[in-house]
């Protein structure tokens, strides 16, 4: 279960290329694939808003 007051890191798979990034869940700025470009992580103002596949949670 999320827990929304915490946050984490999450290892991300990007649905266009497949490519893995670990990304900061309330990150303040778009984060990009590093490999083609597409946006996997908007702010949203707190709990960033993930657009690709959650692979892991990192403790
Ligand atoms: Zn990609």
């Amino acid at each position: 279960m999320e827990r929304k007051t915490s946050s984490q890191f999450l290892r991300v798979k990007c649905n266009d290329c497949e490519n893995e990034q670990v990304i900061f869940d309330h990150a303040s700025t778009s984060v990009k694939c590093s490999v083609c470009g597409r946006t996997l992580v908007e702010p949203k103002g707190g709990k960033a808003e993930i657009k690709g596949e959650i692979i892991e949670v990192l403790k």
